[in-house]
C-alpha cells in the first residue's frame, strides 16, 4: 500500500513537473523528488523503494536500518534456539522471533536478535543497547517507568512446577513452601519476594537453571509462566503444574523510555498482525489447542 502510494506520488509529481516546465516546490514527497523526473516503471518503483527505505532510516534505532531485539532463547515456546537456521537466519525460533521478524519487515528495518539473560534484556533496551524487547516480557507499573511498551499481544500466567508427590497443592501453600525458585528479574521472582520475603525465594539465570534445581531438590517448587513451565515438565520426569495459577498478565513489547517514534511504529505494525490474523497464525503453529 505505501509502495502504490509512493509510486501515485511519484507519477503525479512527474506530470506536475511536465505542467509547469521543470519548477517544482512538493515538499509533501521530497523522497520522491529526485528521481520523480524519470518515472518510467521501474524507476518509479525505484522511487518508491527509496521513500520507503528512507522512511525506515528514519526510525530512531541504535544503527540505521537496524532493529536490534534483546531476549533470553530458553523460554520455550516465544523464544529457544532452533536446530537449524532459524527465523530469517537468526538461529533461533518461537512465537516472539517470528512477530520480531514480521515487525522488523513492515517497519522495513533489518533483525538482528541478541540473546542474553531475561534481566540483561531489560537493562539492555535501558540502555540504548538493544531498540526492542521481546522475551514473554510482562506488563508491570514498575517497568513502566523505565521503558515504553507496545499494546498487549498475549497473555501470560504465572503456574507453579512441583514434584508429583510434592505436599505444595495450590498457590496457598506457597507461603510455607520452604524455598521458591524462580527466574532472576521476572515477575515471578518480584511476586514471591514480594509475598513471602528474599529469604523464601532463590534467583536462577533462566527458567530451565530453577527447573533443575527442582529437580535437584535445592528448591521446593518453581513459579514461572505457563508456556515454558509445560515445556519444562515435559522434558523433566516426575513434574507436574499445579493446578491453580499464581497471577495472570499481560506480555508487551518494550522500547527505550522515550522512543515514542519506535514505539508507534512498531504497535501500529503489531496491531495490523491481529486485525489480519498474522499474529494468531503465528500463535497457532507454536501452540496447538488442548
Ligand atoms: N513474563 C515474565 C516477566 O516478564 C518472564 C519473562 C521471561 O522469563 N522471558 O518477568
Amino acid at each position: 500500500m505505501k509502495k502504490l502510494l509512493a509510486l501515485l506520488l511519484a507519477l503525479t509529481m512527474c506530470l506536475a513537473l511536465a505542467a509547469c516546465g521543470g519548477s517544482s516546490d512538493n515538499s509533501a514527497a521530497p523522497a520522491a523528488e529526485e528521481t520523480a523526473e524519470a518515472a518510467e516503471p521501474a524507476e518509479a518503483e525505484a522511487a518508491a523503494e527509496t521513500a520507503e527505505t528512507a522512511e525506515a532510516a528514519e526510525l530512531p534505532t541504535i544503527e540505521a536500518g537496524k532493529l536490534i531485539m534483546a531476549t533470553n532463547a530458553q523460554f520455550p515456546p516465544y523464544e529457544m534456539i532452533a536446530d537449524g537456521e532459524g527465523v530469517a537466519g537468526t538461529g533461533l525460533e518461537g512465537i516472539d522471533v517470528e512477530i520480531a521478524a514480521a515487525l522488523a519487515e513492515k517497519v522495513g528495518l533489518e533483525l538482528q536478535i541478541d540473546d542474553m539473560e531475561f534481566d540483561s534484556a531489560l537493562v539492555a533496551v535501558q540502555h540504548g543497547q538493544a531498540d526492542m524487547v521481546l522475551a514473554g516480557l510482562t506488563y508491570t507499573e514498575e517497568r513502566d517507568q523505565l521503558m515504553d511498551f507496545s499494546d498487549p499481544y498475549a497473555q501470560g500466567v504465572q503456574v507453579i512446577i512441583v514434584k508429583e508427590d510434592s505436599p505444595i497443592q495450590s498457590a496457598d501453600d506457597l507461603a510455607n513452601a520452604g524455598l521458591i525458585g524462580t527466574q532472576r528479574g521476572t515477575t515471578g521472582y518480584i511476586y514471591c519476594t514480594g509475598d513471602y520475603g528474599e529469604d523464601h525465594v532463590s534467583a536462577y539465570d533462566n527458567g530451565a537453571a530453577a527447573v533443575q534445581a527442582l529437580m535437584n531438590g535445592q528448591v521446593d517448587c518453581v513459579v514461572i509462566d505457563k508456556m515454558p513451565a509445560e515445556t519444562f515438565v515435559a522434558e523433566n520426569q516426575g513434574l507436574k503444574i499445579l493446578e491453580t495459577s499464581y497471577v495472570v498478565e499481560d506480555y508487551v513489547l518494550a522500547v527505550g523510555e522515550g522512543n515514542t517514534e519506535l514505539q508507534t511504529a512498531l504497535n501500529d505494525a503489531l496491531n495490523e498482525m491481529k486485525a489480519d490474523g498474522s499474529l494468531q497464525a503465528i500463535v497457532d503453529k507454536y501452540i496447538t489447542a488442548e
